[in-house]
């Protein structure tokens, strides 16, 4: 089978999943969300963030993100994950590399991310050096079913389309 490389849109997929804990901010997509319960993790454990860096990751080739950035590494320690996405980005771009779009779906059952979904869109496009109109974000709950409708966790699914320039 033959490669195509010129303009040739290469897709990538994310999902990561985070405990909620009492005592931890809770970070979403870069952006601090006032909650009893935040997440838990070597970095601010931003679920969101981590799914679209392995979804930019994925889109490249380029691993994934517990490979750039080891959690057993005291560097990434309760770093914002707002940086490691902008990394990535960078790395991305030393590829060769532009970014399409990234669409993400945040899932969470409390509290509410609608008010916030605008400042996550604009800090993940800042990180990335883009305009917020690639970046598409969605949430739902999960009608309280499961890990997440108990709120024992959040989780994040994320797509990236990527092209070479
Ligand atoms: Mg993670």
């Amino acid at each position: 089978m033959k490669s195509a490389d010129m303009h040739a849109i290469r897709t990538g997929f994310g999902y990561d999943v985070h405990r909620l804990v009492p005592g931890r901010r809770l970070m979403l997509g870069g952006v601090e969300i006032p909650s009893p319960m935040g997440l838990e993790g070597h970095s601010d454990a931003d679920v969101l963030l981590h799914a679209i860096c392995d979804a930019l990751l994925g889109a490249a080739a380029l691993d994934d993100i517990g490979k750039h950035f080891p959690n057993t590494d005291p560097r990434y320690r309760n770093i914002s994950s707002l940086l490691l996405l902008e990394h990535v980005g960078k790395l991305l771009e030393a590829e060769g590399y532009a970014l399409v779009n990234i669409d993400a779906m945040l899932i969470l059952e409390r509290p509410k991310v609608l008010p916030y979904a605008e400042a996550m869109r604009s800090a993940i496009a800042g990180a990335l050096g883009v305009t917020a109109d690639r970046i598409a974000l969605k949430a739902t709950s999960s009608e309280g079913l499961g890990f997440v409708g108990r709120s024992e966790g959040a989780a994040a699914h994320a797509v990236a389309a990527i092209v070479r320039i």
